[in-house]
């Protein structure tokens, strides 16, 4: 009888501990194929960078779409549940998504997201430039200067190897190589402009976003307006714009690619000065476009900008 029993009952017990092996090793080996980290991006420049450095080894929801302007938003469902599911939150901060009516506070607020634990701001390490017209708040445009972009770089790297260390060696090696290229961009950026007349080195936009990028790269910035948020193409700030003109040699004007040509136009056919190029500013282009990625976004507005200042 004993016999029977110890007969049925170790086949049983050998039998259970294979099944529950199994079970629990295939549920490692799904949870280490599954684990790739849930990314969310605010806008289309911190995507690529955070493309840079993870490659595919995270997956990643950009809310801002390219072309469109990121200060003003209204988080889309897809935003929402991308953003509650997320491991990980970059967004720009100084008052990008969070001045005007303060899109991205609420978002995260909504998706029960948390900063420093899910929510970085990728500016947190660079030295923040204020607007002329509100000094207390901060200009969001610090990735123009290719030097904060590099910090942008560093921040997004520190914060992907915490969150998945066993991944860290390969978002490091991308990262070194990333900044490495635009260490070299930057390095070039540097006396790029020093060959045009200062006179006529002035860089003219719709919005004021080249505060950062004329400081680094020694060019007068003018603009008709200052941020997004505020009113915009106003006869006074037109008036401003068309009395600072006329004292210069300016040869051109520029217009960003994410805003409405509308007061740049006006502004061409009162000075009788053309619009030399189209320039990046606050997106990416479209996937496929020359400038659909932050290096050569840099590339083409020093090039385009160089090129329309001289001639
Ligand atoms: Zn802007």
């Amino acid at each position: 009888m004993l016999k029977r029993m110890i007969l049925t009952i170790v086949p049983l017990a050998i039998l259970l501990g294979g099944v529950l092996y199994f079970v629990s090793h295939k549920d490692v080996v799904q949870q280490s194929q599954h684990k790739k980290l849930n990314v969310v991006t605010t806008n289309s420049i911190i995507e690529d960078m955070v493309k840079q450095v993870a490659g595919d080894k995270v997956s990643l929801h950009s809310i801002v779409s390219r072309g469109t302007d990121p200060h003003e938003y209204d988080p889309k469902p897809n935003d929402i549940s991308a953003t509650s599911q997320a491991d990980l939150i970059f967004h720009n901060g100084l008052n990008l998504e969070t001045g005007g009516n303060g899109w991205f506070k609420k978002l995260i607020q909504t998706a029960h997201k948390k900063n420093h634990e899910q929510v970085f701001a990728v500016s947190q390490n660079i030295t923040p430039l204020y607007l002329t017209t509100n000094q207390t708040e901060e200009d969001p445009h610090a990735w123009l200067d290719l030097s904060n972009g590099i910090k942008y770089v560093e921040l997004i790297t520190k914060v992907l190897k915490d969150k998945d260390p066993k991944n860290a060696t390969d978002y490091q090696s991308h990262a070194d190589a990333y900044i490495a290229k635009l260490t070299q961009l930057d390095k070039t950026a540097k006396s790029k402009f020093l060959d045009v007349p200062q006179n006529q080195r002035l860089l003219v936009t719709s919005e004021g976003a080249f505060k950062y990028f004329s400081k680094a790269y020694h060019i007068t910035p003018l603009y008709i307006w200052e941020i997004n948020t505020e009113s915009q193409g106003t006869p006074e700030q037109m008036a401003a714009v068309i009395s600072k003109l006329k004292q210069s040699d300016v040869k051109g004007l520029f217009v960003e690619a994410s805003v409405s040509p509308k007061s740049m136009t006006q502004l061409s056919k009162e000075m009788g000065l053309p619009i030399k190029s189209i320039i990046f500013t606050d997106s990416l282009a479209k996937k496929g476009e020359a400038g659909d990625n932050y290096y050569d976004m840099m590339k083409w507005n020093l090039d385009k900008i160089h090129q329309g200042l001289i001639s």
